[in-house]
């Protein structure tokens, strides 16, 4: 079987970790998190960025500091991995799910403009208020799906207008980029993800990264049990453990010194299934815009036979994937504020699905993918 994506831990991972368990720095203290961190945000540019155990945790904890409330809602694309509306609702605040634009898989801007013409009202304190409920939009998450982006000028002067914080999930757009700028360093605060599926992988693991310092520090207190002073238990708020661990951040400083070899390799990959698989059957592709350099994370194909597709890949040793159930199709999430024309959330849903693309899969088995697709369309 070749498999979807598959962490690739050809650096210095082995030597790292070996430090770790030879000093005896496993757990929440050591010198590999301070430099995981130092080394995240130097990448992308940033003042600072807060490790935690996983981008769910991140998003939770982001969502707060932008002072998302019991019973407030946050406005997010319909298409999206479920932890990015569950976070929203740890905080007690309810989804509002825009649709996706039909090319880009992004949230659809024109819907969303709409809906906050039509459906919302800045209040005298300058809240953005949903009329129909009278409750409280505290937050706009955009989420760079399959790490490609929206047009972010866009985006960022309509909540501009109507006073909304922008939390991008960048869980899945690690190294991409609008108009040359980093995915997560456009917005507000900015979360990724480790998880093992992820271009690079902590095994688990998530970050947070900002322009506001204040931010920052506020986001490092909140995930290490709002601890005020080292020697005693004094904590001055209900906190989490939400820390990454040494170990962990010992195999995230190895895999971001392989980030820009990852990304070419799923750059090169994505090149190679666009030049083969271009004109085979009704196969289409995710569109992105002039402006963005995708990361090219995982590679997604629509077709009209995408179900007989799937099944033909996964019993030929190819394995293949669905796209996200839209979240209006999960039962948590099937009564919430859904904003759409005609649902081109559950047409992407129907066409879609992911071909293997780990970063250090051979040139045979591109060759193996493709030849098993053009197969299934010759018959
Ligand atoms: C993976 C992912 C997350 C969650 O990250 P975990 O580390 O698995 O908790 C959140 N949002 C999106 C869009 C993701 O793809």
């Amino acid at each position: 079987m070749i498999p979807l994506s598959l962490p690739n831990l050809n650096g210095k991972e082995w030597e790292y970790v070996k430090e770790c368990l030879d000093t005896g720095w496993i757990s929440t203290a050591g010198s590999f998190v301070d430099r995981f961190e130092t080394e995240f945000a130097n990448y992308l540019g940033v003042d600072g960025a807060v490790s935690v155990v996983n981008g769910t945790s991140a998003l939770h904890i982001s969502l707060q500091l932008l002072g998302v409330k019991n019973n407030d809602l946050v406005i997010m694309p319909n298409v999206t991995f479920v932890a990015s509306a569950n976070a929203v609702s740890y905080l007690g605040a309810d989804p509002i799910l825009i649709d996706i634009d039909q090319s880009s898989w992004q949230m659809d801007l024109d819907l969303l403009e709409s809906f906050l013409s039509t459906d919302c009202k800045l209040d005298k304190s300058d809240s953005l208020i949903h009329k129909e409920t009278s409750r409280k939009i505290s937050a706009l998450m955009i989420v760079h799906v399959q790490g490609n982006i929206c047009d972010m000028d866009r985006l960022l002067a309509i909540c501009n207008d109507y006073n909304l914080p922008v939390l991008e999930d960048a869980a899945e757009a690690l190294g991409s980029k609008y108009k040359g700028k980093y995915a997560g360093t456009l917005g507000n605060i900015g979360c990724f993800s480790f998880n093992g599926n992820k271009i690079m992988s902590t095994g688990g693991g998530g970050m947070i990264i900002s322009h506001n310092s204040d931010c920052l520090k506020k986001a490092k207190h909140l995930t290490t049990t709002a601890k005020r002073d080292s020697l005693t238990y004094f904590h001055d708020e209900v906190g989490y453990n939400y820390r990454l661990v040494n170990v962990l951040a010992a195999l995230g400083v190895a895999q971001l010194e392989q980030l820009d070899t990852f990304l070419a390799s799923k750059r090169n990959i994505a090149l190679f299934y666009k030049d083969n698989l271009n004109s085979v059957g009704d196969i289409g592709f995710q569109l992105a815009l002039d402006s963005v350099e995708s990361n090219e994370w995982l590679f997604t194909i629509t077709t009209s036979s995408m179900q007989e597709l799937l099944d033909y890949l996964n019993t030929n040793e190819v394995m293949s994937r669905p796209f996200w159930i839209p979240m209006n199709q999960l039962p948590m999430y099937s009564n919430k504020i859904y904003i759409n024309f005609n649902d081109v959330s559950a047409n992407v849903h129907k066409t879609a699905l992911s071909i293997p693309c780990s970063t250090n899969i051979l040139e045979s088995d591109l060759e193996k993918v493709v030849h098993t697709i053009k197969s299934f369309y010759e018959g």
